[in-house]
C-alpha cells in the first residue's frame, strides 16, 4: 500500500507514519528527514536548505522532488511506502503522480490529519527524539516512563529540532496553509482523500487511521 500522511506540522504524520511502518511493514519517507540528514552531512544540498529551513519556509520544488525520486527508486519501497512531508505544493503532488506513472506504481490513500491550529504550537515547541533510536516524546503529553531514558532503547541523549520554536512554527503553518492545503481539493478530485481526527490521542488516531484504509483497502 502507498500512503500519504497530510496536515500540519505538528499533526502527528510522523508518529503515525512509524507506527504503520512497525504494523504494516511500509517504510516512511519523510523528506524533512532526509532534508536534515542532508543539512547534517553538510552537503551541498543540505547548505542549499538549511537557513530555509531554520525559516520555516519550504525548500524549492525541484529539490524535494529529486530525493524523493531516487528514494522511491531504494527495493525496500516495492512492499509500499508512507510519505510523511512529502508532497507540500501542488507541484510537488503532480511531480509524484507523474514519478510513479513512470515506474507503474500509483497512490492507495492520502490520510489528513485534521487538528487544531491553536493545539499545534504546544505540540512543536514541547517535543524531543530520542537520539538513539528517533523515538518520540513530549514534556507534557508523553514523557519517557522513566525521566531522561528512552522507553524503546534505554539511550539517555535526547534532541530537539532547531525549527521547532514558537516563531519558526507561525510560519510553517502560514507555508502549510498557503502552499500545502491547495492539495487536499487534488487528491479529494481522485477520490483518495481520506480523514481522520488528529486531535484524538496517539492510539485512537492510530485506530482512525487502520479503520479508514480498510475501508479504503475494501474499495
Ligand atoms: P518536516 O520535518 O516535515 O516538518 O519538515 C521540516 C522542514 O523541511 C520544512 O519546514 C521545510 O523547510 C523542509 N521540507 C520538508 N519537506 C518538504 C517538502 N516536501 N517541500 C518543501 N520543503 C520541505
Amino acid at each position: 500500500m502507498n500512503i500519504i500522511l497530510l496536515g500540519p506540522p505538528g499533526a502527528g504524520k510522523g508518529t503515525q507514519a512509524k507506527r504503520l511502518e512497525d504494523r504494516r511493514g511500509l517504510v516512511q519517507l519523510s523528506t524533512g528527514d532526509m532534508l536534515r540528514a542532508e543539512v547534517k552531512s553538510g552537503s551541498d544540498l543540505g547548505e542549499r536548505a538549511r537557513g530555509l529551513m531554520e525559516a520555516g519556509q519550504l525548500v524549492p520544488d525541484e529539490l524535494v522532488i529529486g530525493i524523493i525520486a531516487n528514494r522511491i527508486d531504494a527495493p525496500d519501497c516495492k512492499n509500499g511506502f508512507i510519505l510523511d512531508g512529502f508532497p507540500r505544493t501542488v507541484a510537488q503532488a503532480e511531480a509524484l503522480d507523474a514519478m510513479l506513472a513512470q515506474k507503474a506504481m500509483g497512490l492507495d490513500a492520502v490520510v489528513e490529519m485534521k487538528v487544531n491550529d491553536a493545539a499545534l504550537t504546544e505540540r512543536i515547541v514541547g517535543r524531543f527524539t530520542c537520539a538513539g533510536c528517533g523515538e518520540g516524546y513530549h514534556e507534557t503529553f508523553k514523557r519517557p516512563v522513566k525521566d531522561g531514558v528512552c522507553d524503546k532503547c534505554g539511550g539517555t541523549e535526547f534532541t530537539r529540532r532547531k525549527d521547532d520554536n514558537e516563531e519558526t512554527v507561525k510560519s510553517r503553518l502560514q507555508a502549510y496553509h498557503e502552499q500545502t492545503a491547495p492539495i487536499l481539493p487534488y487528491y479529494a478530485d481522485r477520490g483518495l482523500l481520506l480523514e481522520v481526527d488528529g486531535m484524538a490521542d496517539i492510539d485512537e488516531v492510530t485506530r482512525q487511521i487502520d479503520a479508514v484504509l480498510e475501508d479504503a483497502a475494501a474499495g
